[in-house]
């Protein structure tokens, strides 16, 4: 008999599962908003004109492809760093960060994950409810239990942080809490200043591991607006992780191109941790491609690479506030009597509508609308051409 006879098929992946059935669709005017990728005004997925111009300089090089470090190219370490903690950042004088490339965000997870697990075997990690559904499964994956703390309120739909901060004010020392820096994908509800302060202060007092996943710098306020919540851990003198991808800001999806950073309490740790970090990555997948960490640290490091890139992120994060505007006063327009308004104070590229799954299953059965069935939707998948049909379909659903 085969040794394969008796395994079973794997629940499919729901968003990817959603992409398959969209794609099968011969609807003309469907339109997919379950996907977690931002489209510009045309429906594309962009290819910005600082990334064409690096990546053509770099062809050009012809550039030998042998291997890289372990960790990754040095020079886009180094920007990785400076993009989230800033140049001028005393712990990065100090030597108490570590930047490890990575596989894009997921990838810098699942290197985090599965050094944690050697680190910390008894501790279980803590996801907000609702979360990334790929968290769950991949600190699983490394061995975890893995629970949730309150996040999401429906009533109010921002945070509920009286619930938040009381779960973790009763975890033990050493517990993992997963957190969203900005843009909370699925629902759109990050923390203000002064609620992070406390939440840092709460973690602080127990001794919690915080895990911050920073997965869409630049689509909420702006790069460095957006490190707010890093840098308010950073100056807690506290230890923390963090995985950051460019596969959103710099529209470079395929390429895989994440880090993970991780802050210690001194240079001493650091080197130690980082030869740790290593083991795990060697083990892996050995070190990381070249191409898009090299494309991204030439944007970053070229003054005028920089701030075209600049210019480029903020075009996409207008577009998405637009399309918000846009999105309510179309639906109020239609007379819709449901206050949608919060819809423009979300952040990020998702809106957590509050539609039902069956409204959700609805929209895609009777008008090739598809979402995902907890009710998000992607801001970043509506256009000028398509934003009408779907507020018509939203309306009649509701
Ligand atoms: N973390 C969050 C919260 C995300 O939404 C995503 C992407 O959708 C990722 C991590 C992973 O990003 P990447 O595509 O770079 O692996």
């Amino acid at each position: 008999a085969s040794i394969f006879s008796a395994v079973e098929m794997a629940p499919r992946d729901p968003i990817l599962g959603l992409n398959e059935a969209f794609a099968a669709d011969d609807r003309t005017n469907k339109v997919n908003l379950g996907v977690g990728v931002y489209f510009d005004e045309s429906g594309k997925i962009p290819l910005l004109g600082a990334v064409k111009q690096a990546e053509k300089a770099r062809v050009e090089s012809l550039p030998t492809r042998g291997y890289q470090p372990i960790d990754g190219n040095p020079a886009y370490n180094r920007a990785v760093q400076h993009l989230l903690f800033g140049e001028d950042s005393p712990l990065l004088a100090a030597g108490r960060v570590i930047t490890a490339q990575g596989l894009g965000g997921t990838g810098a997870l699942k290197v985090g994950a599965d050094y944690l697990r050697r680190l910390l075997p008894s501790s279980k990690v803590y996801i907000s409810d609702p979360s990334w559904e790929n968290h769950r499964a991949l600190f699983e994956a490394a061995g975890f239990s893995v629970e949730t703390y309150p996040y999401y309120d429906a009533k109010t739909r921002g945070v509920n942080f009286d619930g938040m901060k009381a779960c973790l004010n009763a975890l033990p020392a050493n517990s993992i809490i997963i957190l969203h820096a900005c843009c909370h994908n699925p629902t759109g509800a990050d923390l203000m200043q002064s609620q992070w302060r406390e939440i840092i202060e709460v973690m602080r007092a127990r001794g919690l591991v915080p895990f911050l996943d920073m997965a869409y710098q630049g689509f909420a306020d702006g790069i460095a607006e957006d490190a707010l919540a890093l840098n308010l851990f950073a100056a807690s003198g506290m230890q923390f992780f963090v995985s950051s991808s460019f596969s959103k800001s710099f529209s470079l999806y395929g390429e895989r191109v994440g880090a993970l950073s991780v802050v210690t309490a001194s240079k001493d740790e650091s080197a130690r941790v980082l030869s740790q970090i290593k083991r795990v990555i060697r083990t892996n997948y050995s070190n990381p491609p070249t191409h898009g960490g090299s494309v991204v640290a030439a944007v970053l490091s070229t003054p005028e690479l920089r701030a075209q890139w600049e210019s480029e992120l903020t075009g996409m994060r207008d577009r998405i506030r637009v399309m918000r505007h846009s999105l309510v006063e179309k639906l109020k327009a239609k007379g819709v009597a449901q206050d949608f308004s919060f819809i423009v104070q979300q952040r990020g590229m998702f809106s957590y509508t509050g539609l039902s799954a069956d409204q959700v299953a609805r929209l895609q059965k009777e008008f090739g609308v598809y979402a995902v069935s907890s009710g998000r939707i992607c801001i970043a998948a509506l256009n000028t051409r398509n934003i009408d049909y779907v507020v018509d379909a939203v309306a009649a659903v509701l």
